[in-house]
Parts: structure tokens; sequence; C-alpha cells
């Protein structure tokens, strides 16, 4: 059957106007959807029962369930979702002070392979998620930080397992609900998509008409060691994926994000800062440095601290933006993937 919480505002009135319903009944039911996350066609009192017992007979809801959830000691949660096939997902509530994010999902595991990554050494590649399941965890999440934090859910990363511009339609339908303020409500700004540099889905993110934020996961300084590391860099190498992001024509007050995950001897030393620098001249771009979190699927180490350091001294040095990206989490599997790749392990 059908899932009424994967519906657009368009298909939502066509729907409506399909029943013979007044049109204005398409923005009560898209309201109760997005707005109030309700999860029963019961709920949505101001619909007359009639119109609920079609809606009831042609839609269910997409399911969704929590089975486990980690607190850290620094205030970060992550959350394990099953999903209608039984396959699992996680998303995380990040704290880094008064700040909560949520750190979104939009595969069931991921085909890119970074040789880094727990969610493909431990998952594998199963599908992409729908609109519903993307939008669920949102409303999981928003509703944790409430009732966790007494705060408000304003930011949101697609960090999560998964490649979000591999899962692209879904992903922008389910930005556009996002960004409604008569759905989800939340500003462009606050959301980023976090990508491995696929160079078509970037061209179509930046022609699509929500305008979020980019972040492009870079992690080398040459082709050559992109390649060992991240096997996307094989279709879409890193000359062109660079060239790609100097001509997009981003919004006047926005920069892309270039992520580098530094690998403890493999892409964290100062001769690596200075060719990566030299690499993203002319990108419009601030850079995050994430020390890369042990994981027992890795056989990478993290970087000893003075490289980290040094790394990002060389960089400002050279009037890039860099930030050191805090580890949050760390204690409840922080790496994307951990969790749920602890699971697949648990049920197998
Ligand atoms: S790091 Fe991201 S893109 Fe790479 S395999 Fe893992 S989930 Fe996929």
């Amino acid at each position: 059957m059908e899932k009424i919480d994967c519906l657009s505002a368009e298909e939502l009135d066509g729907v409506v106007l399909s029943y013979g319903e007044p049109s204005f009944r398409s923005r009560q039911i898209y309201n109760w959807l997005y707005r109030n996350n309700v999860s029963s066609f019961d709920i949505m009192t101001n619909i007359p029962s009639s119109l609920r017992e079609k809606l009831e007979n042609d839609y269910e809801f997409t399911y969704f369930e929590e089975v486990k959830r980690l607190t850290s000691s620094d205030g970060s949660i992550k959350f394990l979702f099953r999903l209608e096939d039984g396959e699992h997902i996680e998303s995380v509530l990040l704290r880094d002070g008064d700040r909560i994010s949520g750190c979104i999902s939009t595969q069931v595991g991921c085909k890119m392979g970074c040789k880094f990554c727990a969610t493909y050494a431990a998952v594998g590649f199963k599908r992409n998620l729908s609109v519903g399941e993307i939008l669920q965890q949102v409303s999981a999440l928003r509703k944790s930080a409430e009732e966790l934090f007494d705060e408000k859910l304003l930011n949101l990363v697609f960090m999560g397992m998964g490649e979000p511009l591999d899962n692209i339609d879904n992903l922008k339908k389910a930005l556009t609900i996002l960004l409604d303020d008569n759905a989800f409500g939340f500003s462009h700004r606050k959301i980023t998509v976090s990508t491995s540099g696929l160079i078509d889905g970037i061209k179509k993110f930046f022609a699509m008409e929500t305008p979020v934020n980019l972040a492009v996961s870079i992690n080398a300084p040459n082709q050559n060691i992109r390649q060992e590391i991240m096997p996307v860099s094989n279709k879409y190498p890193l000359n062109d994926l660079v060239n790609i992001l100097k001509t997009v024509d981003i919004d006047k007050r926005k920069r892309i994000t270039l992520e580098y995950v530094l690998l403890g001897g493999i892409n964290d030393s100062l001769s690596h800062a200075k060719e990566f620098c030299q690499l993203i001249k002319g990108v419009k771009a601030k850079v995050n440095l994430i020390s890369f979190n042990g994981s027992p699927f890795s056989k990478f180490k993290a970087p000893i601290e003075e490289n980290v350091l040094q790394f990002q001294e060389y960089l400002i040095n050279n009037n890039v933006t860099t930030f050191i990206r805090k580890k949050l989490g760390q204690d409840i599997s922080g790496a994307c993937g951990q969790l749920a790749a602890e699971y697949e392990g648990a049920d197998s």
C-alpha cells in the first residue's frame, strides 16, 4: 500500500481532488503529517471521518520503530531504528553546548566503499531510504530534542549512513518538505548535505530549488591517495571534482564545506597540507578537519594531535578558514554506521 507520509503537497492535492473533496483538506492533511508528525489518521480530528476512512483504505504510514538508543558522556544520543523490511538505520542527535544537530541517514548501508567507513565495511549497500523514512528520522529526533533537552532541533546534517546524492530524488522531495514553513519549517542555512563527491549528483544538487549547504568529503591531497581510500575517485577523479566545485554557482553568503578526515600516516603530514591547500585554491570553501575515530572494523589509525594542529595551522596561514571538528559521541560508536554495523553482526 502507498505511504501517505511520502507525499508532497502537490501529490496530496491530487489525492484530495480524486476523492472529490475541497482542496483545503489537502493543506489540513499536509499539516497533520509534516507539522504535527502524526502517525495515525484517527488523530486528524478536523478531517471528516468519511475522508479519513478513504485515506485509511488507500494509504498507510511508514513503519518506523526505535529499537535502541545510546547516550554519550557529551550528551549526544545515537538512535537505532528498525524499518518495515527488518533493516536498521541510525540517526544521531549531536550536542555541542547549546547547539543540537540531527545527523540523518539516506540509505541502508552505502555503495561508495570508503575504506575508513564502518557503514560500508559491515553493512555494504542494501537500499535507498524512502522519503517517509528520511522524514521519520527528523520527526523522531525533533521530538527527542524537545523531550530530553527542551530544545528545538534547528540543524540537520545528512551525514549518516549512505551517500545522499545517490538517493537524490527522495532527498530532494524530503528537503522540499523540510524547508516548507507549512511543514517542518527548517531554514535552508541550517541544513547541510554531505557527499563523497558524485559529480553528477553535485550538478543535480545545484540545479535543485532547495538551496541548502553542501559539504564534500575530499580526504586527500591528490588522486593517488584518494583512489586508495575512496574508490568513488575512480569514476570521479579528484581534479574533475575540484574543478566542478570551482565553477558551481553558489549563493553569495554560502561556502562549500570541504571535509577532510585525517588518517594517521596516510594523509595528515605537512606536505599533504601544502598539496591540499594548492588543490583547493579557487574553491569558495571552508575546511573541516576530522580526526579519524578508531573502529574495530578498520585498519586505519587516528592521527596524532600535533599533525592535526599543524595541518590546520598551515591552511589558516594560507587564508583558508579551517575548523577542527569536535569528536562528538565517541563513546557511543560515534562514526557513521557503527551502531547499525554492530546490530547487523548481532542479528546474523
Ligand atoms: S563514508 Fe559515507 S560515502 Fe563513504 S562509504 Fe561511508 S557512508 Fe558511504
